[in-house]
């Protein structure tokens, strides 16, 4: 059975885009929020649910598209047009589906996520990585707002990237520039998760910061985890401090000397700097970040370095932001169900 979207197939009848919605949803390893987004940024709250990976591909794809029909099914008027989708991982540009896989989201590659949530909402949708998205949220309305050239950096369980240029993504040729994270910094280094040997994110990531404080502090890593870290911060025992500390600053000067050499490649207005462990690890390692960076700039480049403005919401953001562009551009094709 075929089932056809009017706004799709009948350009004259698209809503307008100045006033349009989307109904956008990050799908994260450890939760998925979900919110309505307009031009200028969040409209009502961002829900979130647990993203259960343990229980597979089908229920994180199920809890999704159900948190997000709820969003629909609560917005005021003017509903949602489009959906926009982020998610960890890397995508077929032309079909929506799933190439290449983050582990937190066990057996999500091969998944065609952009017709599942065609044909179980019935707008059209796009799908993009989730620190593309951060990167385009806050190249336009967040950190970058205003820059013409903006670097966003997320440090989590890994290392990501996005280049934004007035706010637009730079994709590259297969959809993935920004991947920083696997930026070779150290030959025959530690292990990094894309099976590689000394990339910037087996050194600067959460769970490389966890292990360096662990071994610092003579505890066993497998039981360390980023929060351990933040807590040694403003611990009592200066011991504990001065390894957190240590571990912290130390990632970040080994992230700093990368971004600095980007920052070479590509000369950005900012770089900004978010995700999960970046901003709980605060002061210490953002200043070892900007320290590191400038020290590698050649002059007159800029290794501004800044924390991101949109917080854990940016990767909501841009995905709507993204469906609302695609929504004034897009030839109008069917959604087959
Ligand atoms: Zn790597």
């Amino acid at each position: 059975m075929e089932a056809c979207v009017r706004n799709r197939d009948h350009p004259a009848h698209r809503p307008d885009v100045r006033v349009a919605t989307a109904a956008a949803i990050d799908i994260g390893g450890t939760k998925i929020a979900a919110a309505i987004v307009a031009r200028d940024g969040l409209v009502g709250d961002v829900r979130v649910v647990a993203t259960d990976a343990v229980n597979g591909a089908t229920e994180v794809l199920s809890r999704s598209i159900g948190l997000l029909r709820s969003v629909i099914a609560e917005s005021d008027v003017p509903k949602p047009s489009a959906i926009g989708i982020a998610s960890g991982g890397w995508f077929e540009q032309s079909t929506g589906r799933v190439v290449v896989a983050t582990d937190l989201l066990p057996r999500w590659s091969g998944l065609d996520l952009r017709s599942e949530f065609e044909r179980a909402i019935g707008l059209p949708a796009v799908v993009l990585n989730d620190v593309h998205s951060m990167g385009i949220a806050e190249g336009r309305l967040g950190a970058g707002s205003g820059r013409h050239v903006c670097l966003s950096v997320a440090v989590g369980t890994g290392i990501g990237g996005a280049i934004t240029v007035d706010g637009r993504l730079f994709e590259g040729a297969h959809g993935m520039a920004g991947a920083l994270g696997h930026i070779p910094f150290r030959t025959e280094g530690a292990r990094c998760s894309c099976g590689r040997r000394g990339c910037v994110e087996a050194y600067a990531s959460g769970p490389a910061i966890a292990a360096s404080f662990a071994k610092c502090a003579r505890r066993r890593d497998s039981h360390v985890v980023l929060l351990d870290v933040v807590n040694a911060m403003i611990s009592s025992e200066e011991p504990m401090r001065e390894c957190a500390r240590r571990a912290t600053a130390a990632a970040g000067a080994a992230l700093g000397r990368v971004l600095g050499g980007v920052a070479n490649t590509i000369d950005p207005d900012v770089i900004v700097l978010g995700g999960g462990a970046a901003l709980a690890l605060g002061d210490v390692f953002t200043e070892a970040v900007r320290s590191a960076a400038a020290d590698c700039v050649i002059q007159p480049i800029s290794a501004s370095v800044v924390t991101a403005h949109l917080g854990t919401a940016a990767g909501v953001v841009g995905a709507g932001l993204v469906a609302l562009d695609a929504l004034a551009t897009r030839e109008p094709t069917k959604i087959v169900s």
